[in-house]
């Protein structure tokens, strides 16, 4: 017992349930062979580029990184034609999240979230005294109009993720257009893109075009999804310079360390990898689908790099035996959407495993 006291609220925040380790699962079910497939990192791992050059650069971490990381900047900077003042990095788009409800949510304030979403908002908004306003999502998609509807004179900051997490639908150009223009020009709307890029083209927005006009959005990326840079922990935000320089008041020096801020600048310098993850990723997609139709399984179309599968009341027993076979996956009663199982899309023959160890699985809990 320590005699110490927390402030008491901390025990109410949500807790953020990470997926398994692989270490945990091996020893717990004695495995040689566990596949992580619970939290949507790019399981092809980054590019042979920003590989080598993490192996062979590592002399001077005896020095604190740059602080303004002002070559990542730069290079973000020029690969939108944006100033690199609109653009502030972060230790994961989470710390940027942190720092904008930080600087923007008090008291008595709200931030509009949708119900299910990716955890951080809330836990960010509460961290700061604040409340959420949750609107449930309509057809498994964020409903913009009941989000736009449900603002209070209170609300500071309005959430959309596009593509959402843990859902894995998109949001229109015309829902988007439809929020800029009602969300009142003195609540900040924070657009989530972590995933943008695996978005097909033709469904992607040039949100990046919405800067010019609107002063009170902020654009959140990051190198954790498809560059394969989860580990490093390095996102960015782009927005308004005097957003920017508002959140850079709160931020600490030195918050994102030097091989992430160079491996980051290299990944940029390899886009081409990019698309060819998002190629192989969709085609891999397309074999899920494929599969659990002919199975009569039912999911939701992703565009993203996971699927969300309708697992049912037996979706308890189904992730223990998937554990049990090597596969982690997450429990969608972890992340608000019960009755379902997240699974992240991994190599060709994994998957090809996990189709066939889930669709055994499956059956013998509903066939
Ligand atoms: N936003 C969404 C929607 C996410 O799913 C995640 C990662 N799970 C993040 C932000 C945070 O990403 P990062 O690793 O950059 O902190």
């Amino acid at each position: 017992m320590i005699d110490v006291k927390f402030k008491p609220w901390i025990n109410d925040l949500p807790e953020y349930i990470p997926g398994k380790t692989l270490e945990e699962i091996k020893e717990k079910y004695n495995l040689e062979e566990v596949y992580k497939l619970a939290s949507n990192e790019n399981i092809f791992g980054p590019c042979q580029e920003v590989l080598r050059y993490i192996r062979n650069n590592t002399d001077y971490i005896n020095y604190y990184p740059d602080s303004d990381c002002r070559k990542i900047r730069k290079k973000i900077g020029s690969k939108y034609n944006i100033s690199t003042d609109k653009i502030i990095i972060g230790n994961g788009t989470d710390q940027i999240i942190e720092m904008i409800c930080d600087s923007f949510i008090d008291a008595g304030r709200n931030a509009v979230i949708a119900d299910p979403t990716f955890l951080i908002y809330e836990k960010s908004t509460l961290k700061c005294g604040g409340e959420t306003i949750k609107v449930p999502l309509s057809n498994f998609k964020q409903d913009v109009e009941s989000m736009v509807k449900s603002i209070t004179n209170e609300t500071c900051l309005f959430f959309l993720t596009n593509p959402h997490n843990p859902i894995g639908t998109n949001i229109a150009s015309d829902e988007l257009e439809y929020a800029l223009k009602k969300v009142n020009k003195n609540i900040l709307i924070v657009l989530d893109e972590a995933y943008y890029e695996y978005l097909p083209e033709e469904e992607k927005v040039n949100t990046l075009g919405y800067l010019s006009k609107y002063k009170n959005v902020v654009i959140l990326r990051t190198f954790s999804k498809i560059y394969g840079l989860a580990g490093l922990r390095i996102g960015y935000g782009i927005a308004d310079s005097e957003i920017i320089s508002g959140l850079n008041r709160i931020r600490l020096p030195f918050n994102v360390n030097s091989v992430s801020q160079k491996a980051a600048v290299i990944a940029l310098e390899n886009e081409w990898y990019v698309e060819e993850i998002r190629d192989k990723i969709c085609n891999e997609k397309e074999k899920f689908y494929s599969t659990f139709k002919k199975e009569g399984i039912d999911f939701i179309k992703s565009y993203s790099n996971f699927i969300l599968i309708k697992t049912g009341r037996e979706s308890k027993n189904i992730v223990e035996d998937l554990l049990k076979s090597g596969f982690i996956v997450r429990p969608g009663e972890n992340i608000g959407i019960p009755g379902y199982t997240r699974v992240t899309i991994s190599l060709p023959k994994i998957n090809e495993k996990f189709l066939s160890t889930f669709v055994k699985i499956f059956n013998k809990y509903y066939k």
